[in-house]
């Protein structure tokens, strides 16, 4: 009895194999350049997300000239409004606040200035390619790591002890500028209140005063109490000191103050603004340095505390020397150098590790065999 075969299937089937080993051969190229066992969802993410961070990174590093511009003319425009403004009606003072102001508001600005083209132009400090100590590789720069550096993707290249990337500096905040950028924050703060509280009255007046245009629309209520006072007070002025008075305004010209007024309204509402945001990143960077974690460090030392956790165990920040160890640290005192000289004064001292071997809680530089290296 003859036997019938479908071969239908062996028609197909030669037609199917190259198809076949077309996807074997894509899923293979796939997991040859994507597989990873440590992949997850985060590193998912990172990678769908690398376009934008690319944008952002590329926008920051070519903004960072313009910030740095619009940081000294900002700061230009105030200190020239405090001397031509704000000094001019303080002559009524004693000698004694004269010179206080002087002094006080001299200091603070060279202490500005200093701080802020040192952290802007100082090397924040670059691993070289042979380091003691490698706690990792930098996929970017195919290089060794050593502790606590970290790759900043805007400048491209690995920073010993990197903080954050400061668009305002146009420079990284690293191991070498660390202690200018804080000290420049902590000035500028410090000075924007010393403009605000110099410059209140004055704002007062010209802001809730009758030529406060933008207190009509803010304000109108303090406007209309601050009138009542001034009526009040015009009613006790004699006749002939309104005359004088009249006489002394009429010399100052419409357009003069009207540029006074504005410049009054500018400085405040400028430095009072400066100083509550710097306020909020000097409390932040405070409590950092207190604790002896860089910005970065701070995330991965979270992340680390919770693992530890998990496990029953507790974790200790190897770099934390106790708030007044990490404060003499990131000032760079020792070897005999003082607060008042070398932090209240300007002063170029180098911090006083090298930035590739740290001294840990648990382990001294000096019985390091590195150093014999
Ligand atoms: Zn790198
Ligand atoms: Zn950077």
């Amino acid at each position: 009895m003859a036997v019938i075969r479908w071969r239908g299937w062996s028609v197909i089937t030669p037609l199917t194999n190259p198809l076949k080993r077309a996807w074997m051969n894509l899923k293979l190229t796939r997991n040859t350049l994507f597989y990873n066992s440590f992949t997850n969802w985060s590193a998912v993410m990172d990678t769908l997300f690398a376009p934008m961070f690319w944008c952002v990174d590329k926008f920051v590093h070519y903004l960072g000239p313009i910030f740095v511009l619009l940081v000294v003319v900002l700061t230009t425009t105030v200190v020239v409004i405090f001397y031509v403004c704000l000094l001019p009606h303080k002559y009524d003072l004693s000698l004694g606040w004269t010179i206080y102001h002087l002094i006080f508001g001299h200091w603070l600005l060279i202490n500005i200035v200093f701080n802020y083209f040192m952290a802007a132009f100082t090397d924040p400090g670059h691993p070289p390619q042979a380091v003691p100590e490698v706690v990792s590789i930098c996929k970017k720069c195919i290089a060794p790591k050593p502790p606590r550096a970290h790759h900043c993707s805007i400048c491209d290249t690995c920073v010993m002890k990197m903080d954050h990337h400061c668009p305002w500096l146009n420079n990284c905040v690293g191991h070498y500028n660390h202690r200018y950028f804080f000290m420049f924050c902590t000035y500028m703060w410090i000075g924007t209140i010393y403009v605000c509280v110099c410059a209140k009255d004055l704002f007062r007046e010209h802001f809730l005063g009758p030529e406060g245009f933008a207190a009509v629309t803010l304000a109108p209520q303090a406007v209309m109490q601050y009138l009542k006072k001034k009526t009040q007070m015009y009613e006790q002025i004699e006749e002939s000191e309104v005359a004088a008075l009249s006489e002394d305004i009429g010399e100052i010209s419409d357009e003069a103050m009207s540029w006074f007024h504005q410049c009054i309204i500018y400085e405040f509402l400028l430095c009072s603004g400066v100083a509550v945001a710097l306020g909020f990143l000097v409390a932040w960077h405070g409590r950092l340095i207190t604790r002896g974690e860089t910005s970065i460090e701070v995330h991965t030392n979270k992340k680390e505390r919770a693992r530890l956790k998990k496990k029953g165990l507790v974790f200790r920040n190897p770099y934390d020397f106790g708030p007044v160890g990490n404060w003499r640290k990131l000032f760079g005192l020792g070897h005999g150098r003082t607060f008042l000289r070398h932090i209240l004064l300007p002063s170029t001292h180098a911090p006083l590790e090298d930035g590739l071997k740290w001294q840990t809680t648990t382990y001294k530089l000096e019985d390091s065999p590195l150093l014999l290296l």
